[in-house]
């Protein structure tokens, strides 16, 4: 009847059981060291949703889904190594339980086992030597190559290689007649020779050797992903924690659970690196390599000889930050989301980003000048842009509008945003929307001078007290004129209050009566052209693109509803930019950079983006964000496309052809 013994041709038994133990013991307590850092992190609020959890770990962990965006082979290189690796590794825990517990695999089980390993060993091998090819020969994704990545697939090479040869020899040595259910072994057999017994056992100790080694290593290396990985990917479920001001003067843990396990879980695939705006425009960003280098500070910092030396109550010198912390990458990066999304273990760069610009605040360290007249001005003036409180409505004093904070009412409060209540150019947004309410019969009011900012620059550039008060006075204020429905030109705006002010209303115990109920008008306005209410009478006859803004798009994963009043447009020839939707390059003008000097670079990002409108040749760039119609303008000047493309808001496209 089909079945093997284990260990044939296998003598000191004790070696290999000394070993494992040996290998387990160093796996166990490189996972303790590592799981100890994690909780040197302040610790998450909630739990993950059981749901929730399973569905992101089947699709993103075993079914590696975020790998296969846009790189097919890089996919399947992780899927064979992943499912090749899984496979033999159930298969050698089903030979032991059959040595050890119960003699089952016989016969055909037997052969349908070893065809099973077979076919998994080969997959195995094969996703080896792609992610060889992938990494050295293609180069794909300017991957960032250190040492242990060599090692890894050495070693992952050499283990699936050894295996085959174990059975090849034995197969050379004592043919057993079911041996083509292990058809790779069965081939080996066929070119092999020599002292066959000899050759088997000296693969046999290589492979268990350097199997061993990978499990005391893992813990070690980019390996210790697995667990890592998957933890991330779960806790990625729950939203990103909030730490009020007064908490955070309270705790001492300079970084969060979830950022040093993010820290972990990061196998420094590069691919946040190649979506980031800012480093592709050549600003020195990496959110990779700030990722890890929060992670080698928090390694050292409890690293075993520093524990070792605090246990001898040796002097031990303070850590310095500064190898994290120096430099303004921080500042760089404009929230976009991009390394989120590229992310394939859903690893938030962001909120580790901004958890970094916090502690710049809090210090004073390396915060741009900009950056601080920036927050003053929120503080002082209720905006951003040092406008005075007094002239926040001037943009509508000739539209007529009802002012809410007057005692007039409407059914729907447009919440203007204090880009386009201040600056010139993005008042006409304002004056469109306006234009746009009226035809379409909404029935709009505004606060007026009452209005005052988000608080969107102050969550972005990591100001948590000033954050607090604006969300604290504009529940006030919501409260108090009875705010319910918002419609809101402003993406960054609508962020903040249907994602950010629910989460702060609960961590400060704001207590309110009702709840508001924000929405973009491009959400309101798709809505109503399904309902047959929005209705164009003009030809607009032009070839249009469209720019996802990050915050509509990525944030808050609004893609369909512009395009769809976009394309409803009689006269239109709609055209898509190679970078779009979850791929949109972002305008460079978010996470408050719009208040900043411009970093040292190859290329403006906003430049970059003009590019690509005008590789489509589009006559107008469509955008539904008052910062990026900011940054675009611009930008379609200096990289000199002016006279070719024309940069809309959408509300100011549609407003002259209803
Ligand atoms: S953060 Fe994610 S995308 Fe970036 S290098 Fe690490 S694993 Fe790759
Ligand atoms: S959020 Fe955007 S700009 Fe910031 S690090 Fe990620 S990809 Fe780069």
């Amino acid at each position: 009847m089909a079945e093997r013994e284990v260990f044939w041709n296998i003598s000191n038994h004790w070696l290999f059981y000394f070993l494992s133990a040996v290998a387990m013991l160093i796996f166990i307590g490189g996972c303790y060291r590592n799981i100890y850092t994690w909780f040197k992190g302040w610790p998450f609020e909630g739990r993950p949703d059981a749901g929730a959890v399973v569905g992101a770990l089947v699709k993103n962990v075993f079914g590696n889904a975020k790998i296969f965006l846009d790189d097919i082979f890089g996919g399947l290189t992780h899927v064979f190594i992943m499912w090749g690796f899984f496979v033999l590794f159930v298969g050698t825990a089903m030979s032991a339980f059959d040595d050890y517990i119960v003699h089952y695999l016989r016969g055909g089980v037997y052969k349908a086992y070893a065809l099973s390993l077979d076919i998994f060993g080969l997959v195995f091998v094969a996703g080896v030597i792609m992610a060889v090819i992938r990494r050295y020969v293609i180069k794909a994704g300017k991957m960032n190559n250190r040492s242990e990545d060599i090692i890894v697939l050495l070693l992952l090479a050499a283990i699936g290689i050894t295996g085959f040869l174990i059975e090849g020899f034995r197969f050379v040595a004592q043919p057993p007649p079911w041996m083509n259910w292990s058809p790779v072994g069965a081939v080996l057999a066929g070119v092999l020779g020599g002292k066959a017994t000899v050759w088997h056992v000296t693969a046999w100790w290589v492979h268990v050797g350097l199997s061993l080694f990978l499990i005391g290593y893992l813990p070690f290396s980019k390996l210790f992903h697995v667990i890592a990985g998957a933890v991330n990917v779960a806790l990625e479920t729950m939203p990103p924690d909030v730490l009020t001001l007064e908490e955070r003067e309270k705790i001492e843990e300079e970084f969060s659970r979830r950022h040093i396990i993010a820290g972990d879980a990061c196998t420094r695939c590069n691919r946040c690196e190649t979506k980031c705006p800012s480093n592709l425009s050549g600003e020195a960003l990496s959110p990779r390599a700030m990722n890890q280098r929060i992670k080698d500070y928090v390694k050292e910092k409890y690293s075993i000889s520093r524990m070792v030396q605090v246990m001898l109550k040796k002097e031990v010198p303070e850590m310095s930050r500064e190898g994290v912390f120096k430099g303004e990458e921080a500042w760089m990066c404009t929230t976009c989301r991009a390394c989120v999304e590229e992310c394939p273990l859903s690893i938030d760069n962001l909120d580790i980003i901004r958890g970094m610009r916090g502690l710049k605040v809090e210090e004073g360290t390396e915060v741009p000048a900009m950056v601080g007249d920036t927050l003053e001005s929120i503080f002082k003036y209720g905006n951003p842009y040092q406008g005075q409180k007094n002239k926040r409505a001037e943009w509508a004093k000739e539209l007529g509008l009802k002012d809410i904070a007057k005692g007039e009412t409407a059914e729907l409060l447009y919440f203007v945003g204090c880009g386009a209540s201040y600056d010139d150019r993005l008042q006409k947004i304002a004056q469109s929307a306006v234009g746009v309410f009226k035809k379409v019969g909404l029935d709009v009011g505004i606060l007026g001078n009452k209005e005052s900012c988000c608080g969107d620059p102050a969550k972005r550039l990591g100001e948590d007290g000033l954050l607090e008060e604006v969300i604290s006075k504009n529940y006030e204020l919501f409260e108090q004129y009875g705010i319910r429905d918002m419609v809101m030109t402003c993406p960054h705006g609508l962020k903040m209050f249907r994602e950010e002010y629910p989460r702060y209303q609960k961590k400060l115990e704001i207590e309110t009566e009702g709840t508001v109920n924000p929405q973009h008008y491009t959400e309101l306005l798709a809505r109503m052209l399904t309902e047959g209410k929005l209705k164009f009478s003009k030809e607009l006859g032009k070839r249009v693109t469209y720019h996802d803004p990050c915050y509509l798009g990525r944030h808050l994963g609004i893609y369909e509803a512009p395009r769809e009043i976009l394309k409803a447009i009689p006269g239109v020839e709609f055209v898509e930019m190679k970078r779009n939707r979850r791929n949109s390059l972002c305008c460079g003008g978010g996470g408050g950079r719009l208040w900043m000097e411009e970093f040292e670079a190859r290329e403006k990002i906003s430049e970059m983006r003009a590019r690509d409108a005008a590789e489509v040749n589009a006559q107008v760039l469509v955008t539904c964000c008052p910062f990026c119609m900011s940054m675009m303008e611009d930008a379609v000047k200096t990289a000199g496309y002016e006279d070719a493309i024309e940069v809309k808001d959408l509300l100011e496209l549609i407003e002259g052809l209803l």
